[in-house]
């Protein structure tokens, strides 16, 4: 799509919406009320995706499931518990560009990096560096600097930091290649987003993988901010591991299940040391009680309790929508239009008074936009609070940042007219 379809008005906003195949299903989506009880501009779906309406006819199911059938639930109705989470890794899989058996949903990110990096992180005196990036979310800095203690590592030694050059925002693919180069022989794991949280920056996850296959180290990315939102091909990448998390772009609900990807490589390797419970044996045999473990030949290896259904059903719900939506390439398709068309209005309406810091290449960016009010004499704090009395959801992010994220499964080309309208008011 070229900017030369656009005009900066809402006639061009309505023509887009009209023409635009995703556009019945955010009547899936329930919206909260502004201040004038009609529905938001909701354009935080990076923080937390809206609600779907069949996310309670699922919950609702296994409720029902429960109440009318208690502890046989597990093994009867139409979906038994016990291989409910089953249901989940086709859908999951598909979306990150995994193999069935690579791809589980449990726990919640910050528990799986931590189980993933009991795998993949194993020091030697000589190899033992993690890299990371400067601005990482604090929860997986906190990840690898308790790892690295926890191995009796010193943080100041083996956390290698790579951020952008002094007075830029984005981080240089070529500075990410280059203290990998540096760090080589030194480097157990590489550990980066798929998109920064802050910036929205994507990076080069395939080109990634192999410089840091080719110093011998693992790589793993937190992919928070990129499932959903951005086509991955997690396996033919041979990326070594990754989490998400499915309460952001997977619209599952505030603290829903999480999810991990083993790459099938390492998937038999007996020498990969795991922690272990008993959801992660032999599925035909776990309820034998027996004690000698007998890991289920996939990732599932490495789950541990008995899964929370009513936190998966969500996940459930999400990702049929997903499905019935026509999957992350029809999205992502929508969503380039959208970028563009928010790119045309930015650069229209808004030049010296708010900028993007986000890419502007479109395979650099996801649907996020960092944006930055640039107006003198305005604060970016006082715009983001209008913007929220105004019926605008989006965030604010220390030190100066505004993100609006306009999702293409619920997000209309008009609430991008329409966020405008009320920055141009603000700024
Ligand atoms: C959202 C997010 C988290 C949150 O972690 P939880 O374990 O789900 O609380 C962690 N890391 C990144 C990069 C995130 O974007």
């Amino acid at each position: 799509m070229t900017s030369t379809r656009f005009t900066a008005d809402a006639n061009c906003a309505a023509r887009l919406d009209a023409d635009d195949p995703v556009a019945p299903f955010r009547d899936e989506f329930c919206f909260p009320a502004g201040p004038d009880g009609e529905p938001e501009i909701y354009l935080v779906g990076n923080s937390l995706g809206l609600a779907t309406t069949r996310t309670r006819t699922y919950v609702d199911a296994e409720l029902d499931a429960w109440a009318t059938k208690g502890v046989r639930g597990h093994f009867q109705g139409d979906h038994p518990w016990t291989l409910y989470h089953e249901l989940l890794t086709g859908p999951m899989a598909e979306l990150v560009g995994g193999r069935p058996e690579e791809v589980v949903v449990m726990n919640s990110l910050t528990v799986n990096l931590h189980l993933l990096l009991v795998s993949f992180y194993r020091p030697s005196a000589h190899r033992h560096k993690i890299l990371i990036e400067e601005h990482a979310f604090p929860s997986d800095h906190f990840v690898v600097e308790s790892q690295l203690r926890h191995h009796g590592f010193d943080p100041a030694d083996s956390m290698v930091v790579v951020g952008p050059r002094p007075g830029a925002e984005l981080i240089e693919h070529d500075d990410l290649l280059a203290a990998i180069d540096e760090h080589g022989e030194e480097l157990a794991v590489v550990l980066l987003p798929g998109v920064q949280y802050y910036t929205g920056q994507v990076f080069d996850m395939s080109d990634l993988v192999r410089a840091t296959h080719a110093c011998g180290a693992r790589v793993g990315f937190d992919l928070a901010h990129a499932v959903g939102n951005i086509p991955l091909e997690l396996h033919d990448w041979n990326v070594d591991f990754a989490a998400w998390c499915t309460y952001k772009y997977l619209n599952s609900g505030p603290g829903s299940t999480g999810a991990a990807f083993v790459h099938e490589n390492h998937l038999g390797d007996r020498e990969l040391p795991r922690f272990e419970g008993w959801w992660g044996t032999n599925k035909e045999r776990r309820f034998e009680m027996a004690t000698t473990f007998d890991p289920i030949p996939t990732v599932e290896a490495w789950q541990l309790s008995n899964a929370p259904i009513l936190s998966m059903a969500p996940v459930r719900a999400s990702l049929d929508l997903f499905r019935a939506a026509g999957g992350i390439g029809v999205l992502r398709n929508k969503s380039e239009a959208q970028l563009a068309w928010f790119d045309f209005l930015l650069d229209n309406r808004f030049a010296g008074r708010v900028e993007s810091i986000t890419p502007r290449a479109m395979h650099q960016r996801g649907c996020q936009f960092a944006l930055r009010v640039t107006t003198p004499g305005i604060e970016g704090r006082d715009v983001f609070e209008s913007l929220e009395a105004a019926g605008v959801a989006c965030d604010w992010r220390y030190p100066d940042v505004i993100r609006v994220a306009p999702v293409p499964l619920y997000n209309s080309f008009t609430d991008i007219w329409r966020f405008t309208e009320i920055l141009d008011e603000l700024v």
